[in-house]
């Protein structure tokens, strides 16, 4: 429990850092990007610099893109919550998550019918989903099975002696999981932190799980992280459940009801 009081902290003020540093950034980039897109304009087409100009105006996208990812992680983007129903959101990524995957990795998912309903930022959320497949995939060069899977998890005092990241309460469980490489303990106490990566220069950034957990927490959610190396890791998203949407909820499934005869 000191441990995770610890790292808590720690992601705080990392947090508080990165979003000083990412919100200062924003600002310097808006203006090299404007700049460059003045000087392309004004330069005379087929001059090679403007071939160079083009070049910045690639790298400060690039910069931006990192800096808007650094701001979600340091929870200073809005989210727009609606209410989700997860597994439908799942479903409708089946075609993009298809695309993402080579044909070695087996996806299946198991998804509880009944799953409660979860005040959540669509966007956010598939981008979260969107992160943990694509380090499933990177963590199974070799090929491999994901599973994603949903489930209602109501968290007493004892399941929160084995899930020490999450208090007691309501939740909306989605996990990932898959047969990879694992990480070590060390990667694993790591993981979260923005611009950590085992991945090489081009192939990771670092803010995938960071960004993660800033949307979860965001959320009022909770993560789990699970991994053994050689066998695979499950990452567990807890989402608060609605309890408003349950209320609403309850009239329609009356109505539902089959009517006897
Ligand atoms: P990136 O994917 O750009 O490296 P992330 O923040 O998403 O950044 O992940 C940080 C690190 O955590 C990865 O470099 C990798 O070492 C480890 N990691 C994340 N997901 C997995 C996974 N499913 N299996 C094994 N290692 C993982």
């Amino acid at each position: 429990l000191q441990m995770q009081l610890i790292r808590a902290q720690k992601m705080e003020s990392i947090g508080r850092l990165a979003g000083g540093v990412a919100h200062d950034f924003n600002n310097l980039l808006t203006a090299i990007s404007g700049y460059t897109t003045l000087a392309i304009d004004s330069a005379q087409q087929g001059f090679p610099v403007v071939e160079e100009l083009t070049e910045i105006q690639h790298a400060t996208d690039r910069a931006a893109m990192l800096t808007s990812q650094l701001l979600t992680f340091a929870r200073k983007q809005q989210i727009q919550p609606k209410i989700v129903n997860i597994n439908d959101l799942i479903m409708s990524m089946e075609k993009l998550i298809r695309r993402v995957l080579p044909e070695s990795i087996q996806w299946r998912t198991v998804l509880n019918v009944n799953i409660d309903l979860v005040l959540a930022d669509i966007g956010q959320i598939e981008q979260v989903l969107l992160n943990l497949v694509v380090n499933a995939r990177d963590a199974m060069p070799q090929g491999g099975n994901l599973l994603v899977e949903t489930n209602n998890v109501a968290v007493d005092a004892n399941y929160a002696r084995t899930h020490i990241d999450v208090p007691i309460g309501n939740y909306v469980l989605f996990a990932v999981s898959d047969t990879g490489i694992g990480m070590t303990q060390e990667v694993q106490s790591r993981a979260f932190e923005p611009f950590f990566t085992t991945k090489s220069d081009h192939e990771g950034t670092g803010l995938g799980l960071a960004t993660c957990y800033g949307i979860i927490k965001q959320h009022g959610g909770h993560i789990g992280l699970y991994s053994e190396v050689n066998h695979g890791t499950t990452i567990k998203i807890y989402l608060p459940r609605s309890e408003q949407a349950q209320l609403d909820d309850a009239p329609s499934l009356i109505q539902n009801l089959p009517r006897g005869t």
